[in-house]
Formats: C-alpha cells, structure tokens, sequence
C-alpha cells in the first residue's frame, strides 16, 4: 500500500501548523494527542482500501479538515443559547429564567476586576457577603434579614438542618412533594437530620392534625408550595394565618418553603394560586425561602427570609461554607432585586405578559415566510397554551398561539431543528411540531426562520 507511505510524519504537520493562525493557538502537546488519532484512523482506512492514489498534499489538506473539525468540536461544547420555542417560560432543562442582556452587560463591566464581596467600604474592614444584598431585600421588602445560598433545595436544607436536628417537623401529606427528580421533601428531610411527622391527609388537612401531633420534640411547622400539581375537589388546607398562630402558641418556628418566589402581587393575574412572598412575610411567617431562577427571575439561587434571630443562627451553621454561592450570583441577584423599584416589568413578567395579539402577528409573519419559500408545507397557527414551569403555578395556563407543521416526521424535523445553529427546540403534540413565540425573544426570530427553511429543505 503505496498510499502509507505518503502520510506526512507529525513533526511535518506540526511545522506546518506554526505557519495556520487557526491551530498554531493551540498546545503543541494537544496537537500531537489530535494528529495521532487523525493519523491512526487514516493509517485503518488505507487498509480497508480508502485513499486510493492519495499523496502528500492531499492527506496534508485532509488532515487538516479532520484537525479542523476536532477544533470546532470542542470549541462546541459548554453552554449554547438555545432558541425556546416550547412555550415553557420557566423551562428548568433550558437554564430556567432567562437574565436581562443589560445586567449581563454590567458584569463584564464589574466583574471584570475585583470587588467589594467581603470587604465593608465604610469601614475598610472584612464584611459579611449577604450585608450588600440583604440592604437590596431589606429596602424593598418588609422583613428583617436575608441570606443566600446555592438554591432552594439547599435553603431548605439547612434550615432544617439548624432547627430541627434530630427533632420533629410537622408537614401536611398533602405538601409531601417531590420536585423534579431528585428534590423529595420525606428525603431531604431525613438526610437534614429532622425527623418527619406527616399530619392530616392527602385532601385535607386540619388545625387540629398539627395541634394533636405537637409534643416537646416539635421544632417545627413546615408548609411547602405544591409547586407542581394541584389538589382540587374535596378538599380542605389550613390557612397561612391559622398554622401562624398555632406555632406562636406553642412556641414553634413557622418556615414556608415557598418555591418559586413570586416577590409581590400584581405581576401575575390576581387569582393565581401562587404564594406571593411579601403577603407571606406579612402575615408573619419566621422563615420563608424560594429559588432565585424561578418566577423571582434571577440566577440559580435559595433566597432565605426572615426573623433576624433565627436567620443569624443560619449563618452560623458550618454548612453555610459548603452552601455560600459565589460573586456572579451575589451581583446578578442584587441587580434582578433593584429592578422590582421600578415602574417596568422585570423581563420575565414582559416574556409571560405578552398578549395573544401581538404573538399572533409575529406568528402570521413567520408562516407566511415560510409558505414563500415551501408553498405545500401544512404549516398554519392554532391556538394552545404556554406554561410558567419550573414548579410555578401548577395547572394554570396561559392561552398563546402556536406555530404548527404538520410534518410527516415530526421527530426526525425536531432533532435536525436541535442540531440547528443556535439550536431550536420544539414540543410535538398529536404528531405535529409546535412553536409558541412567547419563549422566543424578537431577536431571535431571523434564525427561528433560518433554521426552519434550513430543517425542511
Ligand atoms: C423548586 C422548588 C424547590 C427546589 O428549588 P431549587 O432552587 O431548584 O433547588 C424546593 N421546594 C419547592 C416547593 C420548589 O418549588
């Protein structure tokens, strides 16, 4: 096999990599890992007769195309923007909220160097790194401390952990939720070290069924947001106020795993089932934590809330160390929080509030596109229903008109739309693609329609 001989040796194409800007960036160690395996694959290849009559200058430009693609692969991993296009507004597999390009910009601006994190200007002393945030909180809500850490879960985590160790947490076994996947409150519960005490039944719940189960064990009464479903039917739950007073009288913390941190009313519709975070520090919860990536719209995070005693106790415990969270956060939640002073709607209640109108006239302009260019296509636009997600109000809707091709394949146009750049992701329903706009931002129409005309081509 003439063609052996005739692949060029490394130290070669390593020489002729100096002289290409595109791989001469690139660790000469790496290189080397990269050309071997190029190079065995072609060494196989010859033997299974490819390459006919190729000589040197032809497996220089081959090798260098596979070099190429070896670059780009890994230049293609990590974290891309993708185009939602499944109506899900909270979508915890796409990242969750999405932030404000604006607040994005300002921390390339900040964080570009050091910062005040830990460090007290006023006093040129170490500070305490929730002091700046819990200013933010403090400000714009009525409560007494705030503190953060990595995300709910581990909010509720450590709470329990540092109030109820080896004691008793009453919890309604209607509020006994797992939330997607591996966040079960019986579980966390027990790796907490608070032991569980279920109380009243799946439908109803009573006063009573906390009071009765109270002795010198309880240390708490836990109420958690069912974030992901609802009970409807004969049912019956205490009161916010009611379950209150019950553990002032017997001397109890009263903690709300709120979930999704909806800060005040009037940015969703005003029967939403949602617990809205300022009306539960009214009513005069001890504790209450929720996800910053949720409906609040900020980055992954726990928001603690609450009595300043109990929240100092919090930040004693040594998990806090393990469960602190790093600059970016602190900074782009401070940020997100100083949007709610204003009179403008924080992006997510803009991506959520949008009316069917305007998303049917972006959807009228999108199929007509299309229709040009494919005119037997089945495409035409229906109405369904977007969803917030991400554990927020369960079984409410919100009516949003869809995109709909009814393709033969609809997983197969799916797949090719995912391996679109940026990828496009879609929900299938009754066998067609569907697209909800409310989840795909104005900019990002040009390439929906791109990668649309590209897949069905
Ligand atoms: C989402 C949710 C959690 C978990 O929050 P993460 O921020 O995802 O860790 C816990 N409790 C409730 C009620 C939730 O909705």
């Amino acid at each position: 096999m003439k063609e052996l001989k005739e692949i060029p040796s490394i130290n070669n194409l390593l020489e002729s990599i100096k002289l290409i800007p595109e791989f001469s960036i690139y660790k000469r160690d790496f290189l080397k890992i990269w050309l071997n395996e190029i190079l065995e694959k072609i060494r196989a290849k010859i033997k299974d007769g490819y390459f006919k009559n190729y000589d040197r200058k032809k497996f220089k430009e081959y090798i260098f195309s596979q070099l190429s693609r070896k670059i780009e692969e890994i230049e293609n991993y990590g974290i891309k923007r993708v185009i939602n296009g499944t109506g899900v507004i909270i979508h915890t597999n796409l990242g969750r909220s999405p932030l404000n390009q604006k607040l994005l910009e300002k921390i390339s601006q900040t964080l570009y160097s050091y910062s005040n994190l830990e460090f007290d200007l006023k006093r040129g002393k170490r500070g305490h790194r929730d002091n700046n945030l819990s200013e933010i909180i403090k400000k714009l809500m009525i409560v007494e401390d705030a503190l953060v850490v990595n995300n709910n879960a581990a909010a509720v985590f450590l709470i329990l952990n540092t109030f109820a160790k080896g004691k008793e947490v009453l919890v309604s076994r209607s509020e006994l939720v797992e939330i997607g996947g591996s966040f079960r409150i019986p579980e966390i519960m027990k790796e907490s070290g608070a032991v569980l005490k279920e109380v009243g039944t799946t439908n109803k719940t009573k006063v009573e069924d906390y009071e009765e189960n109270i002795s010198e064990k309880t240390a708490m009464i836990l109420k958690v947001h069912r974030s992901n479903f609802y009970i409807s039917g004969f049912t019956h739950f205490p009161e916010t106020e009611e379950l209150i007073k019950v553990a002032r009288k017997h001397n109890l913390i009263f903690y709300e795993d709120a979930g999704s941190g909806l800060l005040f009313k009037d940015y969703l519709h005003n029967n939403t089932e949602e617990p809205i975070i300022s009306e539960e520090i009214k009513k005069g919860v001890d504790i209450i934590s929720f996800s910053g990536d949720k409906l609040m719209g900020g980055p992954q995070a726990g928001i603690i809330l609450g009595k300043e005693n109990l929240l100092k106790k919090l930040k004693k415990n040594q998990l806090m160390r393990i469960l602190r969270v790093d600059k970016i956060t602190y900074f782009l939640l401070s940020e997100v929080l100083k949007e709610y002073f204003k009179d403008d709607y924080p992006l997510l209640f803009k991506i959520i509030s949008q009316d069917y109108g305007s998303l049917e006239k972006r959807c009228r302009k999108i199929v007509r596109t299309i229709k040009k260019q494919f005119p037997s296509i089945p495409i035409s636009i229906e109405k369904s229903y977007s969803m917030i997600g991400g554990g927020s109000t369960p079984g409410e809707l919100i009516e949003s008109p869809n995109i709909v091709l009814a393709v033969e394949q609809p997983e197969k146009i799916a797949k090719k739309l995912r391996e679109n750049k940026p990828p496009i992701i879609v929900r299938i329903e009754k066998k067609a693609i569907k697209i909800d706009l409310r989840t795909v931002f104005p900019i990002e129409e040009k390439e929906l329609v791109i990668g649309l005309k590209n897949t069905l081509e």
